[in-house]
């Protein structure tokens, strides 16, 4: 039986791309400063590279599922140009306080709850153990913390040392001002810890 891959679980909004407020078109997702070199490694290194995000703005109404569509089309085009393939995309579209009833529930997949994580675990293969959540919300940290994976914090709140976002993010793996500076790093451990520990991160390349 096949390994399951270790992935690199990303946010979209602030993480992946930059920060905007409820993006709802293309044009919304610019990705950030020097994150195509490390995803580039991270993907030679048969590391999974799957989006995870909350996108309350469907359960709000601000946009609809063609909308998210054409945005993860686009987001998809934009990576692909510099050869970076993103092995899933996860989106929670709900909100307990929404207008769009079907979608205003409290649901298992809205992070911090660990649910879109675990589905795309599930889906895709994934070694959560050995798996690293990335993003830039103290929910995001503990999301990837409840499905069992290494986390990191990434962008300017990351940095603080109190405070609610502090308490909630508890004990990330690994904090960093911006999102290409965490990969490179998580890249680094998992070549190394696969050298000095046999395969403890990443146990084999896939081919
Ligand atoms: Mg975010
Ligand atoms: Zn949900």
């Amino acid at each position: 039986m096949m390994g399951r891959r270790p992935a690199v679980l990303l946010d979209r909004d602030g993480t992946l791309t930059e920060p905007r407020h409820y993006p709802s078109s293309p044009a919304d997702l610019v990705l950030q400063a020097g994150i195509v070199r490390p995803l580039q490694r991270l993907q030679s290194l048969g590391i999974a590279l799957v989006v995870v995000t909350n996108q309350a703005g469907l359960a709000h109404g601000y946009f609809a599922d063609k909308d998210l569509d054409a945005m993860h089309i686009h987001l998809r085009s934009e990576l692909a140009a510099d050869g970076v393939h993103l092995d899933g995309i996860y989106a929670c579209p709900h909100h307990p306080d929404g207008v769009v009833a079907d979608l205003s529930v409290q649901c298992t997949c809205r992070k911090p709850e660990p649910g879109l994580l675990l589905m795309a675990a599930r889906e895709l293969g994934l070694d959560l153990s050995r798996s690293w959540m990335v993003g830039d919300f103290a929910s995001d940290v503990a999301a990837g913390r409840r499905a069992g994976c290494h986390t990191a914090w990434v962008g300017p709140a990351a940095l603080q040392t109190n405070g609610p976002e502090f308490v909630e993010a508890k004990d990330p793996n690994l904090r960093a001002a911006t999102t290409a500076e965490a990969l490179q790093t998580i890249a680094d451990l998992m070549v190394s810890q696969r050298d000095l520990k046999g395969g403890a991160i990443v146990e084999r390349r896939l081919r």
